[in-house]
């Protein structure tokens, strides 16, 4: 199948987890992936599992430079940019009393401030094309916890920011997906480094069938193969056995 043929799409944080399995699926259904992450290896590696053509590059969304550069790198290489899945994030959950608020400074530049700048430096290329943003946000853009304040305050931040931006282009064509997963079974909980936080995620993903990665992915794909009239504004997925 090559509903996306001729296509071109721009996957943040491709290196791993959902990134990974998105870009391989839009590699799958036709389109010239561009994939941008920090660990260019594994973008690599990527490559050369992709099936069609996809084009590694070094990528730091907390860096507008380097976000402004791997954008005007991908339409050099393939004329222009259809699809953006604004995917690169982190999630470092800890308490709010005594935190090292280096960390939050982290998630808000990379979640929040990150997915900002890939928009800006991209919207100029998706009102050409008539493209599609994706937006990858949570379920702790809707709800807030305890010890997930911060990364809360990222994805609430994000799906207001893909808001006003739905409002500002959809009478241009280009349409708004915000994609908000549940527990995906990545590397995300991985990075966190307080070790009490680290153990209640490994107990969660124990205590569920979490979702795989091909899941979202499966998702990204279902909203940007829409016929062009048919804008998909939200799509919340959870694992069943989650209950929050
Ligand atoms: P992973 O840790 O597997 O992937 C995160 C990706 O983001 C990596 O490819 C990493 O690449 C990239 N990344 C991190 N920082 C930067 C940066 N500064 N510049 C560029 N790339 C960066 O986690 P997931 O796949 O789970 O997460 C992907 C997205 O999904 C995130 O936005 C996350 O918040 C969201 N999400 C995940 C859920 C889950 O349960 N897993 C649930 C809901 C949402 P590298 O380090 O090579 O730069």
């Amino acid at each position: 199948m090559s509903t996306l043929a001729g296509k071109v799409a721009l996957v943040t944080g491709a290196s791993s987890g959902i990134g990974r399995a998105t870009a391989l699926a839009l590699s799958e259904a036709g389109a010239k992936v561009v994939a941008g992450a920090r660990r260019t290896d594994r973008l690599e590696t990527l490559a050369k599992e992709a099936p069609g053509e996809l084009l590694p590059l070094a990528l730091d969304v907390t860096d507008q430079g380097s976000v402004q550069d791997a954008v005007a790198e991908a339409v050099g290489r393939f004329g222009a940019l259809d699809v953006v899945v604004n995917n690169a994030g982190l999630m470092l959950s800890g308490m709010i009393l005594g935190a090292d608020t280096r960390e939050w400074t982290r998630m808000v530049e990379t979640n929040l401030l990150g997915s900002m700048y890939v928009v800006h430096a991209a919207l100029p290329h998706l009102l050409r094309s008539k493209g599609t943003v994706v937006q990858v946000s949570s379920t702790s853009g809707r709800t807030a916890s305890p010890a997930g304040g911060v990364y809360s305050a990222t994805k609430f931040g994000v799906n207001a920011f893909s808001e006003a931006l739905r409002q500002e282009v959809t009478k241009e064509g280009v349409r708004v997906v915000v994609i908000e997963p549940g527990f995906v079974s990545t590397e995300l909980t991985g990075h966190i480094t307080d070790e009490t936080m680290r153990a209640m995620a490994r107990d969660m993903a124990a205590s569920m069938r979490t979702l795989r990665s091909e899941d979202i992915a499966a998702a990204v794909l279902y909203a940007v193969t829409q016929p062009e009239h048919v804008a998909v504004n939200e799509i919340l997925v959870r694992p069943v056995d989650q209950t929050q």
